[in-house]
């Protein structure tokens, strides 16, 4: 597409969207400096560098006067990055690729886009939305924060839907996205470090609706307070019926419709993606037939395990204590002949991102026992050792083998961090497999092992 013919940009950060970024704008016509914090270009791009397609150079550093826009990854915190005042004193603005893509919207074939975005449920509602949309045959695309990089060589044909999950700090690089459909899902503290605070947080996500034509619509959900002040200014600016909350008793009606579900936060994920649906018209029978076989994300309150009565449960993409708090309220005390016993066999810890657990508090009395892994643990054994039995342990592993002996029937054992998991992992997702696999091996017989 001639999107971005006679452009110039400078890209900073080439990691995968990065790529996806530097890939489209060469193939449709712009300029490329490229620049990466690695010393060693990555392949691919290194072609283009030698057909003269891309030039090598640090935008931080490198005169940029006259360049339409630096294009930064957001895992780059701009706040603590000289990369946002080189671009103020060359006049440049500063952009991720979601603003890309929608630069280049009026080239691609006809499409909708939905922004959803929130503090906690962004990668389940956006998978359930674009499950939805493919079971009731409608082409559709995941892309974004949800690790899919949203520009891409091959675009969706006329007609498709492209669901973007949206974080603060993409939206903060975003400008221009005018979404068909754009949703919000919850605001609870998170990341304030990269924030002045939690308004300037909040009004991050406002701006996601700001965007909108008034005539396209928007989804709330109905959990906290932040989120309904935003719903009521965007409901103020546009049509009845434009603006949807979407949660309340609703719920109880939802839970029949998805058998899988765990945990009354998917509700709300589920509320908001119906909302969304049905206002890209999809009906009731074909909604209720995707809810039915969505078996929901890995790493979110997924079951890995079940053996000698004891469910595992994988819910390593809950990083903070907000996230981890629906967790340990889905499975409360039951009474196995001697009144109510709690029964979670808590597996927590990582890199802390503040100093309590106060989200997570009024589940304590869900907890049999906590299994504390990583950096975090000696300030999570000080705050629980008041409601709980704690077992400390450096490693994941032994953490499970100690939960594994400690476990009875009818016991849950689940990892859920309630930490980033730097101190000792890749990511979320190498977590949640060590814990898969080591689960997996512990349960193996040692004879099937010969
Ligand atoms: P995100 O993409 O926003 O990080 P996910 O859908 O990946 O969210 O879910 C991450 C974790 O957050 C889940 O494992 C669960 O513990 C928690 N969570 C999911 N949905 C919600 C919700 N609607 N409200 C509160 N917590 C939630």
């Amino acid at each position: 597409s001639p999107a971005f013919a006679g452009k110039r940009y400078a890209v900073l950060g080439l990691a995968r969207s990065g790529q996806a970024v530097v890939s489209t704008l060469v193939t449709s016509g712009a300029h490329v400096m490229a620049w990466d914090s690695r010393d060693e270009p990555r392949q691919g791009l290194c072609e283009w560098v030698d057909c003269g397609k891309v030039e090598l150079g640090d935008p931080t550093t490198a005169d940029i006067a006259g360049y339409d826009g630096i294009v930064v990854s957001p895992g780059i915190p701009l706040n603590r990055h000289p990369i946002a005042e080189a671009g103020q004193r060359a006049g440049v603005p500063v952009i991720g690729d979601i603003e890309l893509f929608a630069l280049a919207r009026p080239s691609l074939p006809a499409h909708r886009v939905v922004g959803i975005t929130g503090t906690n449920g962004k990668s389940t509602t956006t998978s359930l939305v674009h499950h939805i949309l493919t079971v009731a045959g409608v082409p559709a695309r995941v892309g974004g924060n949800i690790g899919v990089p949203v520009l891409s060589d091959d675009p969706l044909p006329e007609g498709g839907v492209y669901v973007l999950e949206l974080s603060s700090y993409q939206i903060d690089l975003t400008f221009s996205l005018d979404c068909e459909v754009a949703a919000l899902l919850n605001i609870t503290p998170d990341h304030l470090d990269r924030y002045e605070g939690f308004a300037g947080y909040a009004a991050s996500k406002a701006r996601l609706f700001e965007m909108q034509a008034k005539d396209h619509r928007a989804v709330f959900g109905t959990t906290d307070k932040d989120t309904r002040a935003i719903a009521r200014i965007e409901a103020a600016r546009r049509e009845p019926g434009f603006v949807r909350m979407a949660g309340g008793e609703d719920f109880a009606k939802l839970q029949k419709d998805w058998p899988s579900l765990q945990g009354p936060h998917n509700l709300q994920n589920a509320a908001v993606a119906i909302a969304i649906v049905e206002a890209l018209g999809i009906g009731k029978t074909q909604w209720k037939k995707a809810l039915r076989n969505f078996r929901g994300l890995p790493h979110r309150m997924e079951r890995v395990a079940e053996a000698n009565g004891v469910i595992y449960i994988n819910d390593s993409k809950a990083t903070n204590p907000a996230s981890a708090a629906p967790a340990i309220a889905a499975f409360p005390p039951t009474d196995r002949g001697n009144g109510p016993e709690p029964r979670i066999h808590w597996i927590l810890g990582g890199l802390p991102k503040g100093e309590d657990l106060d989200e997570c508090a009024p589940y304590f009395g869900n907890i049999a026992a906590a299994y504390t892994i990583g950096d975090a643990g000696p300030l999570f054994a000080d705050l629980l050792a008041p409601y709980t039995r704690i077992h400390r342990s450096e490693m994941m592993a032994e953490a499970i083998r100690q939960a594994m002996a400690e476990a009875k029937p009818g016991d849950i054992v689940m990892l859920s961090p309630a930490c980033a998991s730097f101190d000792q992992f890749r990511d979320f997702e190498a977590r949640g497999n060590a814990f898969r696999q080591i689960v997996e091996a512990l349960l193996t017989p040692d004879d099937a092992v010969e």
